[in-house]
Parts: structure tokens; sequence; C-alpha cells
């Protein structure tokens, strides 16, 4: 059975890092939409320089750019054995067009995750990682603008996918180890089922 997994949560909660650490652990691709945007962008690609803007001032990119661009990702041979998605989707409408993805290819999320955490550090976390990263959006106007789409179009998906089953809560105020060791204990049930 593939290991299909979803991480939700506020930016700062540590989705990226843990994501990362899932990947490297049950060896399946971590899809990240914001790494693959902020590498159009760096590539200079059609799709990069479309997003720019967008993307560095802490906007949502428009639904059907990124629904294509998930489509496309979903497909390539290295996800036969699952994948873990960070970043995608977003919007309600990411979520309908996931479901008839999923529908189309016969898979579905064998977890998913929603990482808990309060704006207060979700910003303090932030600017912290743009002193320490240099990421352009990491500075006050664009942290903002993200948490505020953040709870306008992405945290209703917590209750989109919370009446689905295979829906776990986890505190993510607490150190990176402490929040792994909870995803796995997880992890392994559903990777054995
Ligand atoms: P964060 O969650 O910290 O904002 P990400 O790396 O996940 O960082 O995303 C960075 C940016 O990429 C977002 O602010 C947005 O502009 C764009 N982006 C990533 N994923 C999506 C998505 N599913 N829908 C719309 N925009 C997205």
């Amino acid at each position: 059975m593939p290991l299909n997994v979803l991480l939700l949560g506020p930016q700062g909660a540590g989705k990226g890092t843990q994501a990362k650490r899932i990947a490297a652990a049950y060896g399946i691709p971590h899809v990240a939409t914001g790494d693959m945007l902020r590498a159009a962008i760096a590539e200079g690609s059609d799709v990069g320089t479309r997003v720019k803007s967008v993307v560095e001032s802490g906007q949502l990119v428009p639904d059907d750019l990124m629904i294509d661009l998930i489509r496309a990702r979903i497909a390539a041979e290295d996800t036969d054995a699952g994948f873990i998605l960070d970043g995608f989707p977003r919007t309600t409408a990411q979520a309908e067009a996931l479901d008839t993805m999923f529908g189309d290819i016969g898979r579905n999320f064998s977890v998913v995750f929603a990482l808990q955490l309060g704006d207060q550090v979700a910003i303090e976390r932030l600017l912290l990682r743009g002193e320490l990263e240099g990421r352009v959006d990491d500075n006050p106007e664009a942290i903002a603008k993200r948490l505020a789409a953040y709870h306008r179009e992405t945290e209703p998906l917590v209750e989109y996918y919370r009446t689905r089953g295979n829906f776990v809560t986890i505190p993510a105020d607490r150190t990176e180890g402490e929040v792994f060791d909870e995803l796995q204990e997880v992890l392994e049930q559903a990777a054995v089922v």
C-alpha cells in the first residue's frame, strides 16, 4: 500500500522540516509546492516568471496553476510508493481538485496531519527563519499576509479532512524531535495497514 501523507498547518508550524524527516524515514518524496515554486523562480522558467511577485509578496498563486503543477507532480513515477504533500491543498478549490485527481488514479490519503500553532509563535519563528535563511517572504508584511491567507483559505480544510477519517491533530509548539516522534507513532500504524 502506498503511503500518502498530507501535512496541514500554518506557516512556521514545521511542515517542511517534518516532511523531510518523514520522506527520509519512509523513502517517499517530499512534494512541497513552495519549494517547487521557488525553484521555478530561481530557474526563471515560464511558471517562475508568472508567480514571482505573488510568491514574494506572500499572496496565493492562482488555483488553476497550482492544480496543474500538482497533477503533473503526483503522476511522476517516484510517487508509486506514496508521497508527503506539504503546501497543497491550500484552498477548498484545490482540495476538491485533488479529490478528483485521487479518484482518477485510485489514491487516497493514508493519514492527514494538522499541525497546530498559534500566530504569535508562528511569527517569531518566521522572523528568525528570515534572518537565518533570507527567504524573501519572511518579512513582517508578507508574514502577516500569509497567516491571514492561511486562516481565511486553508484553515477550513482542517474541517474538510477531519470528517474523512485518518485525521490526526498534532500540537506543534514543541521541539522538532517531539513532534516527529508523535508523527512517527501514527505513521507506524498507517504504514502497516
Ligand atoms: P509558507 O507555508 O511558509 O508560506 P511555502 O513554501 O509553503 O511557505 O509557500 C510559499 C509561497 O508559495 C506561498 O506564500 C504562496 O505564494 C505559494 N504557494 C505555495 N503553495 C501554494 C498553493 N497550494 N496555492 C497557492 N499558492 C501557493
